[in-house]
């Protein structure tokens, strides 16, 4: 086994992160690190400098748009210079409409941007606001949108598959019946690993990226073929949509 991909990981929020930036680099798992307010994004980038395989990514979690909305400038000047966005999207567990409202105009201006300066890998939240984000998102949209931990439903998986969305898949949705009939639906090619770590826990762990493994396991059985074979179709998927020519 190797080269894996974590397509979707919170590296700044674990206590030690030289102990996972030695695993990354050695277990060569290429890890999209996204985080969560603009304001923390350049110490995660200096944080993962030397690295071969962790790409830093600039983000304002949908969670976070109402308190931190002062900081949507920052993260917009800084997007012709990152070729990673995340975490971005909606999240519709709020009801207070003119916090959606507030989401989906911060979302789209991102999107904008993004789209004016591709090209990008943009990693997107999408909780209870699927069809909002799809449809966002439009069709033709020219930078690259996985949806992370994607829990909308099938018809919305055919959607985002015809409008050229890619999906990351991490060990929660494996777990979950309704995980595993959306993977079920997923075109092979538009599928990548997530550990979302450590908001996933595997065990009572919090998910670390070599946990891609267990999903790669779970693919295998749903592909019929080997884990290395499965591993094999998420890297060509990972090496298709990055932007940066670099090569470890
Ligand atoms: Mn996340």
């Amino acid at each position: 086994m190797t080269d894996l991909v974590d397509a979707h990981c919170h590296l700044d929020l674990y206590p030690d992160l030289p102990v996972l930036i030695d695993q990354i680099e050695r277990q060569r798992i290429h890890t999209i690190a996204v985080t969560n307010a603009p304001s923390v994004f350049g110490r995660c980038r200096e944080s993962v400098a030397s690295t071969d395989f962790v790409y830093p990514a600039i983000g304002l979690h949908p969670e976070l748009v109402e308190s931190h909305s002062r900081e949507l400038p920052m993260l917009l000047d800084l997007l012709p210079d990152v070729s990673f966005v995340g975490e971005v999207g909606l999240d519709y567990q709020t009801n207070d409409e003119e916090l959606r409202e507030q989401q989906r105009s911060v979302f789209a201006a991102i999107l904008q941007r993004c789209a004016d300066t591709t090209p990008k890998v943009i990693t997107v939240h999408s909780r209870r606001s699927s069809a909002d984000v799809i449809s966002i998102v439009g069709a033709d949209y020219p930078a690259t949108v996985i949806l992370h931990w994607f829990s909308g439903g099938l018809k919305e998986v055919d959607t985002a598959i015809e409008r050229g969305l890619y999906f990351s898949i991490n060990p929660a949705m494996v777990r979950s019946k309704k995980g595993q009939a959306l993977i079920a639906r997923m075109q092979r090619d538009r599928v990548l690993t997530e550990t979302d770590g450590p908001f996933v826990a595997v065990g009572r762990q919090p998910a670390e990226p070599p946990d891609v493994a267990s999903v790669l396991n779970h693919l295998a059985n749903v592909w019929n073929c080997s884990p290395n074979a499965a591993r094999e179709t998420v890297l060509v998927n990972f090496n298709r949509i990055r932007p940066d020519a670099r090569t470890p």
